[in-house]
């Protein structure tokens, strides 16, 4: 009959196909110690505090987190050193051969695991859109100013000056 619907299978809306987990590695600057987890990542962030701050040596650092459980220290790990911060109850890990900065956790997530974002090549599925502490900004951390080659400096580029435009009709115009 015209109008009726026709016994059998309704047709199924698609499946939304699911990202497969992509294992991504990591080193230190040596090399001697690597991680291995699977991305897409939890989430990321920019972490402006001080305490990561001067651990990273830079403006700022920026984290990817992670279940401790699901990354995997697959070289190295006996080289693994830490630090104890108990005034803040956070642990962070590093290779004291090298310096690098390797894993951070807090004593409120002892089962979470920050990671510096760096360690990792390739892309971790997750953009660092988040930040922490932004109040702690340094004044000179880099913004994307424009920037333009240092002349004479191969590799240098430096900001570049914006000259102020001359003020107009001003009261106080001779
Ligand atoms: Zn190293």
């Amino acid at each position: 009959m015209a109008g009726q619907i026709k016994p059998g299978r309704s047709p199924k809306p698609p499946r939304r196909r699911a990202r497969a987990a992509v294992t991504i590695s990591g080193a230190c600057l040596c090399g001697g110690i690597a991680i291995e987890t699977d991305a897409p990542l939890f989430w990321a962030w920019h972490d402006h505090s001080e305490a990561s701050r001067r651990a990273h040596g830079a403006a700022y650092a920026t984290y990817v987190g992670r279940w401790k459980s699901k990354v995997r220290v697959v070289g190295g790990e006996g080289v693994l050193a830490r630090f104890d911060d108990l005034k803040r109850r956070q642990v962070r890990s590093f290779r004291a051969l090298c310096g690098t900065s390797m894993m951070f956790t807090r004593g409120g997530s002892p089962k979470w695991l920050d990671i510096p974002r760096a360690l990792f090549g390739a892309r971790t599925g997750r953009e660092a859109k988040h930040h922490v502490a932004i109040e702690q900004l340094q004044d000179w951390a880099y913004l994307g100013a424009p920037l333009c080659p240092l002349k004479g400096y191969p590799g240098v580029s430096i900001e570049k000056v914006r000259k102020a435009k001359p003020a107009r009709g001003g009261l106080f115009e001779t």
